[in-house]
């Protein structure tokens, strides 16, 4: 069963090693564990439902809390100190796209705002109904998971939309392929919402982002339903296909979508090499990609990151490897890469030593595949971390961006840095660090991952969350990365996008909206 305020299955645990808590202590000093509110207060503050009945929709209030928040800062507060005060009126799980609209009508009919929901993963409040005098229909997709078409000819894949990596993954390998979306949400997060919110998979650098996957697809909009034809390119002016990438529920709710697929690759492992330092590091990941090795995952850890996963890991060996680590040059500024191989058996081999050998050339030492398997057996393990340290006292939350390769160096210094600043103006400490991952040849994202305690009231615990959260964002448009690598807009971000699409641009998202949605049903507030 999904926990109803945190991450994941509420059977699957990630212990925090002791030595991790006692690290934890000593950087961030005394903890304590924060109130957890019982799920019934939250259920008791359900309003009444202003929705008539429909046979598709669930009015109940265990459905109306669970689908209420996702996975933000923000919603984890509101869900962990029983602060949660807005709800959808009904939950809606159609089956096919007919349900869908039938739905749309009857939220029209009922003057109701609808959001669609995927697996509700958002972590910048994606799927939240808004406090309104509209009543809120929120439209699950968890119903439509099937694989409708394979095309082995074209290698094209055509999904219902509700459906969820595993899922997908399962029914696509029955028969010999792989989608290769991997985000680190893969066990939650659906076809839809990656198309929605332009999401991007840990080895997006061999399979592409969702952008190159998604080849088509139908999206039921309040004006009618709009077909995309999956087609390998087109030069037929812009295209509409890509106004429903990141378009967060604000045009329609995607039915079905087409991906491109592979062949199951023979051959993967995962690597680790460490570097003596951060620049080392970082320019041996840019000649790797900027030399087109074809490798399907680079992600470089900065010393405070490092540092971090190996405490975290909880691996006996740690103790060892790190004394004979500074033994041979690799002290506290040492950073670890992991690396992915895919693919054949014959390109595997050479490219793993190909990488291998250009990272010696930056002062690289290749360990193998110990810590690259560490890392690949909790890929979509370590989320669960993020309820152990909550409930000893630690919250944990992320930002990402992605800049030219000319800033990258800089930003990711300075970006964690913000954080930690906002925090000593509260008098508080605050651990933020970064790595790089999803590398271009003319870029990188840097990915922010910031720990700090809890407090016993939750305004004060916002406030020092939204100080860090803007001095990093302020400071990330500064060096020209995107408000979002990743993650999208919702509702955390979309005071930042202005900044990054310019008054003329955000008329024309605003006129797209319109165009599709003349009357502002599709989820309110989101992104614009
Ligand atoms: C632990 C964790 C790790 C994460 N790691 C990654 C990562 O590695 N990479 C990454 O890209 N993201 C990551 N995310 C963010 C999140 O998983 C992605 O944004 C994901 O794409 C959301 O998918 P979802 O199905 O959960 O959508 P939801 O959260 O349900 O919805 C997100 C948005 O998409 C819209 N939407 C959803 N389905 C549809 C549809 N069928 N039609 C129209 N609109 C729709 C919703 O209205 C909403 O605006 C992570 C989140 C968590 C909690």
């Amino acid at each position: 069963m999904k926990r109803w305020n945190g991450w994941g299955n509420a059977d699957t645990d990630y212990p925090v090693p002791p030595p991790a808590l006692d690290y934890l202590t000593k950087r961030l000093g005394h903890l304590d564990p924060a109130p957890d509110s019982p799920k019934e207060t939250s259920l008791s503050a359900v309003t009444e439902s202003r929705l008539p009945a429909h046979p598709l929709a669930d009015m109940s209030v265990e459905a109306r809390l669970t689908h209420a928040r996702g996975q933000s800062m923000r919603d984890w507060v509101e869900l962990r100190y029983g602060r949660v005060d807005s709800f959808p009126d009904a939950v809606a799980f159609p089956e096919t796209d007919e349900d869908v609209r039938g739905l749309l009508k009857y939220a029209r009919n009922a003057g109701a705002r609808v959001i669609p929901y995927g697996g509700g993963t958002s972590v910048v409040g994606h799927i939240n109904p808004s406090k309104s005098d509209a009543p809120v229909l929120t439209l699950s997709l968890e119903k439509m998971t099937r694989l409708l078409d394979l095309d082995e000819t074209s290698r094209l894949a055509t999904f219902q939309a509700g459906v969820a990596g595993p899922d997908l993954e399962k029914q696509l390998k029955a028969r010999g392929y792989t989608l290769g979306h991997f985000p680190q949400s893969f066990e939650y997060s659906t076809l839809g919402g990656w198309v929605a919110t332009r999401s991007s998979g840990q080895q997006s650098y061999h399979y592409g982002r969702i952008e190159q996957l998604f080849a088509g697809g139908i999206a039921e909009t309040p004006r009618g339903r709009l077909e995309m034809k999956p087609v390998p390119a087109s030069a037929a002016g812009p295209d509409v296909r890509e106004m429903m990438l990141g378009s967060e529920g604000r045009l329609g709710v995607i039915t079905q979508a087409t991906v491109r697929v592979r062949s199951v690759p023979e051959a993967e492992a995962f690597f680790g090499v460490f570097f003596p330092s951060w620049e080392q590091g970082s320019d041996a990941l840019r000649e790797i990609v900027q030399n087109e090795l074809p490798v399907s995952m680079l992600r470089l850890s900065n010393p405070l990151e490092t540092e971090i996963t190996l405490i975290l890991s909880g691996k006996s060996w740690v103790g060892l490897a790190d004394r004979g680590l500074r033994t041979i040059g690799y002290g506290n500024t040492r950073c670890l890469l992991v690396f992915a191989v895919t693919g054949s058996t014959r390109l595997f081999k050479r490219t793993r030593r190909e990488v291998a050998a250009l990272c010696r050339k930056f002062g690289g030492l290749f360990v193998g595949t110990a810590v690259g398997h560490t890392w690949e057996k909790n890929r979509f393990l370590s989320p669960y971390l993020r309820n152990t340290l909550w409930e000893r006292g630690v919250a944990i939350d992320t930002l990402e961006t992605a800049l030219p390769w000319a800033q990258v160096r800089e930003a990711s210094r300075a970006i964690p840095q913000a954080i930690v600043d906002a925090m000593s103006k509260h008098n508080e400490k605050v651990l933020a660090f970064s790595h790089l991952s999803h590398v271009y040849r003319d870029g990188a994202s840097v990915y922010t991952t910031f720990l700090f305690r809890l407090t016993a009231d939750p305004d004060e615990l916002l406030a020092r969350w939204n100080d860090m959260k803007h001095h990093a964002s302020l400071t990330l448009q500064k060096y020209g990365g995107t408000i979002s690598h990743q993650h999208g807009v919702g509702m955390d971000h979309a005071p930042y996008l202005p900044a990054e699409k310019g008054a003329l641009g955000m008329d024309a998202l605003r006129a797209v909206c319109r165009s599709f949605d003349p009357d502002g049903m599709m989820n309110p507030g989101k992104l614009l």
